[in-house]
C-alpha cells in the first residue's frame, strides 16, 4: 500500500463542527462542509467555502495556513504530475511572498502561469524550470521591479466593463437580512441593462469606492487566504486543467466580482464588516462552483490571461 503525503491546514484541525443555519449547511450532506481532495500521490484536507461558518475559520484566521502533514495511505486515483504539483507549489510561494501586496501576487502568478503555458506548449516538463522562473519573479518583487511593471500594464476598459456587466446575472443566496439582501441584488441585476455610458460612470465609481474601503488594508489576512484557499483547495491551475490562461482569468474574475460586490455593499463611506466579507466570498463561491467561467474557444490562452491581469 502506498503510503502518500496528507496534509491539513489550521482552518480544518481548528473548525469545530456546530449546527450551522448557513444557507449552503440546509441541504448538506453528513461530514460537510468537510473536504477532501484526494489525489493519488498526495491528499489535501480542506472545508468548503459555500459554508459560512467553514469560510470564517478560512478567511478570519491569519494562521489558517499553517500547514501540517502526515504520512497516511492514498485514497484517490488521479495522479498529480510533479510539472502540476510543482506549478501550483511556485503559485502559493509567490502568494505568501510578503515583498509583494495582493495584486502584485496576482500579476507575479499570471506572468508564472504564462510562461509554465509557453513551457507545456513546447513540450518541456521539467519542473525545475518553473522553480527557477518563481525565483527570479521573488527577486524582481523584492527589488521593486515587479510592482513597477504592475503599475505600467496597459489598462483594458473594455474587459473591465464587460466582467462588470456579466455581474448582472450573479444570483446569490446572501444570508443578510432581506432589505439589505434586496439592496445589493438590485444593484446587481440593473448592471446587465444599464447603457454603456452609465456603466462606465458606474465602474468608475465602484474603483473609487474600492479604494476607500479599509478593511483590506486593516486585514489584510482576508484577500490573502481567500487567494491561497484558491490556490490549494483547487490545486490551481487545476489537476486537469490544459488551458492556464483560463484558470487564470476565472481567478482574477473572482478578485474583482468580490470587490465590486465589496464596493456596492459599503456604500460611499467605505464601510464594511468582516461578516459582510465572509457572506460574499461564501455566496460567491457557491455561485461560481455551479455557474464555471466559460471563454470562447475561439481565444487563445495568452488572450485569457491577458484578460485576466486586466481585471487586477
Ligand atoms: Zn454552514
Amino acid at each position: 500500500m502506498d503510503m502518500i503525503d496528507h496534509y491539513q491546514p489550521e482552518y480544518v484541525a481548528r473548525f469545530v463542527q456546530k449546527v450551522c443555519t448557513c444557507p449552503a449547511c440546509q441541504q448538506a450532506p453528513e461530514g460537510w462542509p468537510h473536504v477532501s481532495v484526494a489525489l493519488k500521490n498526495q491528499q489535501r484536507e480542506s472545508l468548503s467555502m459555500n459554508c459560512e461558518a467553514a469560510a470564517s475559520a478560512i478567511l478570519l484566521d491569519p494562521e489558517a495556513f499553517v500547514l501540517s502533514a502526515t504520512r497516511e495511505k492514498a485514497q484517490g486515483e488521479q495522479l498529480l504530475t510533479p510539472w502540476k504539483e510543482m506549478l501550483n507549489q511556485q503559485c502559493i510561494n509567490l502568494a505568501v511572498h510578503p515583498a509583494m501586496s495582493l495584486e502584485v501576487c496576482l500579476y507575479a502568478i499570471g506572468v508564472l502561469i504564462s510562461k509554465a503555458q509557453q513551457y507545456r506548449d513546447n513540450g518541456e516538463s521539467d519542473p525545475a524550470m518553473l522553480a527557477s522562473m518563481a525565483e527570479q519573479l521573488m527577486l524582481l518583487a523584492e527589488q521593486g521591479v515587479l510592482e513597477r511593471q504592475f503599475g505600467e500594464l496597459p489598462a483594458i476598459p473594455q474587459n473591465r466593463l464587460s466582467a462588470l456587466k456579466m455581474m448582472g446575472s450573479l444570483r446569490l443566496n446572501l444570508n443578510l437580512p432581506m432589505a439589505e439582501k434586496m439592496g445589493v441584488m438590485l444593484k446587481l441585476s440593473e448592471l446587465s441593462i444599464m447603457p454603456p455610458a452609465r456603466l462606465e460612470e458606474r465602474l468608475a465609481g465602484l474603483d473609487f469606492t474600492k479604494r476607500q474601503i479599509t478593511l483590506f488594508s486593516e486585514q489584510p489576512h482576508i484577500l490573502r487566504n481567500l487567494l491561497i484557499y484558491k490556490l490549494y483547495h483547487d490545486v490551481f491551475p487545476g489537476v486537469e486543467c490544459a488551458n492556464y490562461g483560463e484558470a487564470y482569468l476565472a481567478l482574477a474574475t473572482t478578485f474583482f466580482r468580490l470587490r465590486t460586490l465589496c464596493a456596492i455593499a459599503a456604500g460611499e463611506r467605505g464601510e464594511l464588516s468582516n461578516e459582510q466579507v465572509v457572506t460574499f466570498i461564501s455566496a460567491l463561491s457557491a455561485w461560481e462552483q455551479q455557474h464555471p467561467l466559460t471563454t470562447d474557444d475561439a481565444h487563445t490562452a495568452d488572450y485569457s490571461l491577458l484578460c485576466g491581469l486586466s481585471l487586477l
